[in-house]
């Protein structure tokens, strides 16, 4: 079929996990829907640390997890804080997961094809330039010379979002608004990976690290195990990295392969890829004023909808889930006289009601804190301060508080300690 000579009720801008949530669901409502994708394939240019909360999709997809490209299911989960060759660490281990680790390539290609299944059209290989407009509504897409008109389009375009900055949406972001991601998968064999992480069958690690990792910098690094390879990322905020980074980044993911306490889990892999992105950080001063317009929905990274604990990112399971309920503002629109804004506003309805903007505003002020310094260089430090205090015993075993006292001594004080405290409470 010629899309071009051919107007579609839906043109979908992006299939990433937000643009084929939104294609499936439309498409299998009986809406004629065009996907359309820049990359070669869904996926392909699509990039993640690497784990998944489940429950949304399960919601949107029947049978989800019989059939998702899932690799392990995390069953541990651990937060280490480093300091040098020491690093402190939480583990938690439970039986039953709500969260999986799988390539983003994998399940993107996996949800594109179930949009195809249930009847949407996908085309690879196209990059939309910008919106196409009729009087004030958006109409289609325009790629190139050509225009592709639509009754309605949602954009799921990434947190790039050039589309929506060249149709006047939104402005151009600024490095203070994200951070960068760069990542390397590491294959190992399952048997390697099962024996170097403590993990048995199916079962998947999820690790993240602060502190001397991220050199300074704000930000941490992650490791998530696949099947049969290891995902190991370094997550930078872009505005410290450029005035605080003194050499290229790609040394900082070297260093951290290399560091003697990871590199004993991975020493025997061959490294398979490399790839660095974009995420939203600044999710507040990110989110478009309305995730609507005339003939407009946004959905996904585009839209801003994020959410970063410092423990966990919450991207995919919040992109498909926005692109569902995207998709259901179009039927709305669709039952009740045509997309214009007062009707697609049910949209930001449908996602004050959900888990999105009821998460993101709960955690609207953890932006703020995590840029805190001395949450990734001091605290980091003084953990393992008062570890080695409690640990290297020679003869003589401090109480706790004298451990406590002893490693923070001419580092901070009990007024800023108790406040950052107080302060992580709050926000996270
Ligand atoms: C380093 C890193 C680690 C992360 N870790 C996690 C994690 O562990 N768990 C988690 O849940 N989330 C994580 N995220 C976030 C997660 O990847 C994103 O939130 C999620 O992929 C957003 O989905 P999306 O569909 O909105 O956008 P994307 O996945 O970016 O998909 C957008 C799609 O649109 C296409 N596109 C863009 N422009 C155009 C155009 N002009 N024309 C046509 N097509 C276009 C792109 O090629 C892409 O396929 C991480 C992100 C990064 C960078």
């Amino acid at each position: 079929m010629d899309a071009t000579s051919y107007r579609f009720d839906v043109v979908v801008v992006g299939a990433g996990p937000a643009g084929s949530s939104a294609a499936y669901t439309l498409a299998k409502r009986g809406f004629k829907v065009l996907l359309v994708e820049r990359g070669r394939s869904p996926g392909a240019k699509n990039m993640f640390g690497g784990r998944v909360y489940v429950s949304p999709l399960k919601e949107i997809y029947p049978d989800f997890e019989n059939k998702a490209p899932i690799h392990r299911w995390v069953t541990r989960e651990k937060v280490s804080l480093v300091d040098g060759d020491n690093m402190t660490t939480l583990e938690y281990e439970a039986r039953n997961s709500k969260s999986f680790t799988t390539y983003l390539t994998q399940l993107s290609g996996w949800m594109a094809k179930q949009a195809e299944e249930a009847g949407a059209l996908l085309l690879n290989e196209i990059t939309v330039d910008r919106l196409y407009m009729e009087n004030g509504f958006v109409r289609g897409i325009v790629v190139g010379e050509e225009v592709l008109k639509a009754d309605v389009v949602i954009d799921a375009e990434g947190i790039n979002r050039l589309v929506l900055e060249k149709s006047g949406i939104v402005p151009r972001l600024k490095p203070s608004q994200v951070a960068l991601g760069i990542k390397e998968v590491i294959k190992l064999s399952v048997e390697e990976i099962n024996t170097n992480f403590g993990l048995e069958g199916n079962e998947g690690l999820a690790w993240i690290l602060m502190g001397d990792v991220t050199k300074g910098v704000p930000g941490g690094a992650f490791i998530y195990t696949n099947r049969d390879s290891v995902s190991l990322g370094l997550v930078v905020y872009l505005e410290d990295a450029i005035y605080k980074v003194n050499k290229h980044i790609s040394n900082y993911i070297e260093e951290l392969r290399l560091h003697p306490l990871l590199n004993k889990y991975i020493k025997e892999g061959r490294i398979m890829e490399y790839s660095s992105h974009l995420i939203p950080e600044d999710i507040g001063s990110i989110m478009p004023p309305k995730p609507y317009y005339n003939g407009l929905l946004i959905a996904g990274d585009a839209a801003g909808f994020l959410l970063n604990l410092g423990y966990t990112y919450r991207g995919v399971d919040f992109a498909a889930y926005s692109g569902y309920l995207a998709a259901k503002a179009v039927e709305y629109g669709h039952d009740n006289g045509g997309y214009n804004e007062e009707n697609l506003s049910i949209y930001k309805k449908y996602l004050e009601e959900s888990f999105i903007l009821k998460q993101l505003k709960k955690f609207k002020d953890v932006h703020s804190l995590m840029k805190k310094e001395r949450l990734f260089e001091l605290y980091p430090s003084l953990a393992n301060h008062i570890a080695r205090e409690l640990f290297h015993i020679d003869y003589e075993s401090p109480k706790i508080l004298e451990a406590i006292k002893k490693a923070k001594e001419g580092r901070v004080g009990w007024f800023t300690l108790l406040r950052d405290l107080y302060e992580v409470s709050r926000k996270i």
